[in-house]
């Protein structure tokens, strides 16, 4: 009877859970509503090429301009816009403020940037990305292979088929793809060995104690020489010193990011950032 279902529901859903779940509801309307109210932000973080040492482009970083709890990290809410599917409203907007971004940067400039976005295995999975990018492709002067899709390793969880497919329509759009974070997932050389991808992000758990972890150094440089044999980009993530620059300089990776070089900046940063760096 129902008193007894109630009983049971007394019994699965603690308080604790029950406030677990009372906050993502709250959360998840948040969301919603910081989509609406524009509370959005992407930072900026530079890529850099490891010779020269010259910026070649930036990664888009999203934040949330709470207004009660400041700058939020993505880290606390993108799991959650995930499980509810708001992660392609998000994406979207995401997407967007980057073609906006690199119209303005590429168009009559002598200096072309590359942008990279994260995109979550959901959306990375669902047809409306192609569409949308097809979209903002005719919508704004952006050349496509300055635009590059980052995923992390457990899009793969949904099928080798599947993940080709939508890997293949990308191309078709001149859209590069790199996994992020690569060598942390267990399906790395498995990736390499069935998807079509054009670049790689080696995690910075390597990068982190390079200087002092010959196993570190080992992996990270297997990933390098793997990663050139088979013709891809390869960036190093999570650079802090001059010693791990001078190191994957040695290594030969091509490309950098970290901490190093400068962390995620506003949009207003970027220009003086670029002045000073290039000075
Ligand atoms: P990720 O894509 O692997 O981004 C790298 C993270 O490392 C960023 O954290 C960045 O701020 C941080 N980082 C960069 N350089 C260094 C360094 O030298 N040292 C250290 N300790 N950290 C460094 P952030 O911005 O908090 O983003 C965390 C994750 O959230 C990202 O990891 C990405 O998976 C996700 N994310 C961020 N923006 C978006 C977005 O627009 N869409 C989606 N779907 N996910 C996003
Ligand atoms: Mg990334
Ligand atoms: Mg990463
Ligand atoms: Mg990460």
């Amino acid at each position: 009877g129902r008193k007894r279902n109630i009983r049971n529901v007394k019994a699965i859903f603690t308080d604790d859970m029950l406030t677990v779940m009372a906050d993502d509801l709250n959360v998840e309307m948040n969301l919603r509503r910081a989509l609406d109210l524009d509370e959005f932000e992407l930072y900026y973080q530079p890529q850099i090429d490891c010779q020269s040492g010259k910026v070649i482009g930036f990664e888009s970083l999203i934040r949330w301009n709470h207004p009660e709890r400041g700058l939020v990290s993505p880290v606390e809410f993108i799991n959650l816009a995930e499980s509810t599917g708001l992660i392609i409203p998000i994406g979207e907007w995401v997407i967007t403020q980057a073609f906006q971004q690199l119209e303005k940067w590429n168009v009559n400039k002598q200096v072309e940037f590359t942008l990279s976005v994260n995109i979550s295995p959901r959306h990375f999975l669902d047809v409306r990305l192609y569409d949308f990018l097809k979209q903002s492709l005719e919508t704004y002067q952006v050349n496509p292979k300055n635009l590059n899709i980052e995923i992390t390793e457990n899009v793969a969880m949904e099928g080798l088929t599947q993940v080709q497919y939508r890997m293949s329509k990308l191309h078709e759009l001149g859209i590069t793809v790199s996994i992020d974070d690569f060598g942390t997932g267990f399906s790395a050389f498995q990736y390499l060995q069935h998807f079509p991808v054009q670049g790689i992000k080696i995690d910075r758990q390597f990068i982190r104690d390079i200087a002092e972890n010959e196993k570190s150094m080992g992996i990270t440089k297997t990933i390098i020489d793997l990663g050139k044999m088979m013709k891809l980009n390869i960036i190093s993530e999570g650079v802090e010193t001059v010693e791990q620059w001078e190191i994957l300089k040695k290594l030969g990776c091509p490309q950098l990011q970290g901490y190093y070089f400068s962390k995620p900046m506003p949009l207003k940063e970027i220009e003086n950032w670029l002045n000073q760096y290039q000075h």
